[in-house]
């Protein structure tokens, strides 16, 4: 607890002097066009849009939006690739083209962490610590498994779908770019790739990687646009698979558009997860997970801890760590290494994080924000949380994708539980005791893809991803996140 001497540095904000990453060594065009056979091509109705910097709301770049004729030209370039070259090449040769953009990624990882950081808002800390090595990662892991698929599939043969069309979020951007191209390649499959509207630059700068690889060209394809581009890619009769990550509305339409279609289809979708802290849990432990698990990139995470569930006996006791930790947190450039939330990716993501901050209010929620000093440009949004919540609010049920945490408490096992799987959704969770029965326990029963005990939100190409009920279809990552890309016959 603050004592009255460190209760000062508290109220006064943690004084760190600015420690900006340079921007000297990125290069970005003043217009990008779509990345189709292998190079930058014009779009058909020459129509390009601006992506901004959410922390000044200064324009970066134009970048090309792609309609459904140019989809349809990177369809069957990925097509032409596929038949012409990526499936018959010797798996082992595959592999050296994967590794290659993975080091290639490595060697320009600052330029990527910087750009990221520029064009979705994340502080650098996490776009130079998490996602741009942890998307280099996903590529090493999976040029590895390029020429062992036999042993992924003991006794079995898999063979590639042919054209895998993928459409990603906004709030891990290459990353999410990197889970879905390093097992389709690996598996032989081309790839025709949409990064969302609001962050679409380090997907450029990856289909450059791409090119410097030396990839066949056709082999990954990466076109520009909004919803109307991705819904392109959906509906295209080319494409044989669909790999869709973002909200579980889109994930909706997009499974609708695929019934009844050969397309195999897999969906990443919307999350809900409870923390759940027994009373048992190294407290201070907790309180960080807690804060990791949903201030952690301005709560823009799916598997994000939006529900804390805090036993009863221990919860004053939380809730106040909770909130002399949360004065500590720097809210502020993105590209400050001191920075721990950085801007809001859009002004419409920002403006339906304030719609939920007032529903949690009008349902009688007790909303606390931090104190901190707010840039007076771009979009930012304080720390906050509600107590006094129930579990029919909306804040409590629906997902906000912003730094906004739900609490609740319990006192028994049992309605942890219950509480915890009382949700639409099901990607994730986490829980937090001294004692290893009650994790398993609890592991067992909780209806979520993940669960993370004594830490929050860990990730590794190596371990499946997805969710339960609304929050998706089949799993990335790891060996699973092989099988979504083959098809399996006799060998
Ligand atoms: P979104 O609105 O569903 O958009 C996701 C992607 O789909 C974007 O590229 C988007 O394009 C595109 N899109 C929009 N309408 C489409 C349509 N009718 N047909 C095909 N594509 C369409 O989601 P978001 O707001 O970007 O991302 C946040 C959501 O993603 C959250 O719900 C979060 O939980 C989820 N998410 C899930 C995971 C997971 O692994 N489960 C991981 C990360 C995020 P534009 O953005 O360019 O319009
Ligand atoms: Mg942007």
């Amino acid at each position: 607890m603050a004592t009255p001497e460190n209760k000062l540095a508290f109220d006064g904000g943690w004084a760190y002097d600015p420690a900006p990453e340079s921007t000297d060594h990125i290069s970005l065009k003043k217009r990008y066009g779509l990345f189709i056979g292998g190079e930058f091509v014009a779009p058909e109705n020459s129509r390009y849009f601006d992506t901004i910097n959410p922390a000044n709301e200064q324009k970066l770049a134009r970048v090309a939006e792609a309609s459904e004729a140019d989809v349809d030209r990177a369809v069957k370039a990925a097509r032409a690739a596929y038949s012409g070259v990526w499936s018959r090449m010797p798996a082992k040769e595959r592999g050296k083209y994967i590794y290659r953009i993975a080091r290639i990624m490595q060697e320009r990882a600052r330029e990527f962490a910087a750009i990221e950081s520029l064009d979705g808002g994340k502080p650098i800390r996490e776009s130079r610590d998490i996602d741009v090595p942890l998307a280099a990662a996903h590529f090493f892991y999976y040029a590895g498994w390029a020429d062992k698929l036999d042993y992924a599939f003991p006794g079995q043969r898999a063979k590639p779908l042919g054209v895998a069309g993928q459409i990603i979020p906004w709030n891990f951007p290459l990353l999410m770019a990197a889970w879905k191209i390093a097992p389709a390649l690996a598996t032989g499959n081309t790839v025709v790739l949409k990064p969302a509207e609001t962050t679409p630059l380090t997907a450029l700068k990856l289909a450059e990687v791409i090119a410097d690889a030396g990839l066949p060209p056709g082999v990954v394809n990466i076109v520009t646009g909004a919803g109307k581009t991705g819904a392109a890619i959906v509906n295209h009769p080319g494409v044989d698979k669909i790999a869709f990550t973002g909200s579980t509305n889109v994930g909706r339409i997009i499974q609708r558009a695929l019934a009844g279609t050969r397309k195999k289809y897999t969906l990443e979708l919307g999350g809900k997860a409870a923390n759940v802290v027994f009373a048992d849990a190294a407290i201070d432990q907790a309180v960080e997970g807690i804060v990791n698990g949903i201030f952690f990139n301005q709560g823009h995470v799916c598997c994000a801890g939006s529900r804390l569930l805090v036993q009863e006996s221990v919860a004053d006791e939380v809730v106040a760590k909770l909130k002399e930790r949360m004065e500590t947190l720097i809210v502020g450039d993105p590209l400050d290494k001191n920075t721990d939330i950085g801007a809001i990716n859009s002004s419409m993501q920002l403006e339906k994080i304030q719609s939920y901050l007032k529903i949690g209010k009008e349902e009688g929620g007790e909303m606390h924000q931090s104190a901190c000093r707010l840039p007076k440009k771009g979009y930012w949004c304080r720390p906050t949380i509600f107590t006094g919540v129930a579990q029919s609010n909306r804040v409590v049920q629906e997902e906000i994708f912003g730094p906004v945490l739900a609490i609740q408490t319990f006192r028994s096992f049992d309605e942890a539980l219950a509480k915890a799987n009382n949700t639409p959704y099901g990607l994730s969770g986490g829980v937090w005791t001294d004692k290893g029965a009650k994790i398993f326990k609890m592991t067992q029963g909780l209806r979520a893809g993940v669960v993370w005990a004594n830490t929050f939100n860990k990730f590794d190409p190596t371990s499946p991803f997805g969710g339960y009920k609304e929050s998706g279809v089949g799993r990335e990552g790891g060996l699973h996140g092989l099988d979504a890309y083959v098809k399996l016959g006799a060998r």
